[in-house]
Parts: C-alpha cells; structure tokens; sequence
C-alpha cells in the first residue's frame, strides 16, 4: 500500500495540468512503516521527450532528487507520470521501462473529467498488479 496526503495529490494534478499537452514525470520519496509506504516528498522532474505520449526523465534532476531523499533518510518509494489522452494503467512501453518490483509505479490519468490516480507493481515477469493507493 502506499500513502499519499490530499494536498501531495492536488500537487501532481496541478502539476501535470501545467504540463499538458506533454506527459508529467517524478519521483516519491519517503519512508517504510511496516509494509506501508509513506510519501513525504514528491520529486518533480522535465519530460526531456516533452511528448503526450512518453516520458523521459532528466537524469541529472534525478540524481539531484536521489541525492535529497538520502540527506532526508527518505528512500525512493517510486515513480509516477501522467497520461494525457490514456486510462491509467500501464502501457506496453511503460512495462518495458519499469526494472524494480519494489518500486510503485503511479499513473495520473486526465483523459476523463476528474483526475485518476492508480499504483501499479510489476513483477521480473513484467505482470503488472494494481497496489491499493490511500489519498489522506
Ligand atoms: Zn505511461
């Protein structure tokens, strides 16, 4: 499970709002407790691809936010983007990217009126699980 607050969520749909038409792309840092992964800080980063329909992150931003969630002892929770024009869930070209299965794979969809926020885990065999996602 992994736990987000309301205004962590506000944050990444404005956010990807600002980014339209291209696809938004970040890191979640935060911590562990039990099994239940806490957000505490969201890592915006650029979209080098600035595409609708794919994403790239900027790898020197990502090592600057790796470097962040170390000297706040947070861990990389995962990531998440945003599909402008697509359900969430995961595509084909987002399965072949995703490499970690402890890692949570959050997509943003804004195709329908309201915002759709899911987290997916993807196994060594590319079999993609939807994860319970809490907005508190
Ligand atoms: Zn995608």
């Amino acid at each position: 499970m992994i736990i987000l607050t309301e205004s962590q969520f506000n944050e990444i749909v404005d956010h990807a709002k600002k980014q339209l038409p291209n696809e938004d792309c970040g890191l979640l840092g935060g911590i562990i407790d039990e099994n239940k992964k806490i957000v505490k800080k969201i890592y915006f980063l650029t979209n080098i691809d600035k595409s609708p329909e794919h994403f790239s992150m900027d790898a020197k931003e990502q090592f600057s936010a790796i470097k962040d969630m170390r000297s706040n002892n947070f861990i990389l929770l995962g990531n998440f983007h945003s599909h402008p024009n697509s359900p969430s869930r995961m595509s084909e070209e987002d399965k072949r990217l995703a490499f970690d299965k402890k890692l949570s794979y959050l997509i943003l969809s804004l195709a329908e009126n309201e915002p759709i926020l899911k987290s997916f885990k993807i196994d060594e065999n590319k079999q993609v699980e939807q994860e319970e996602l809490q907005i508190k």
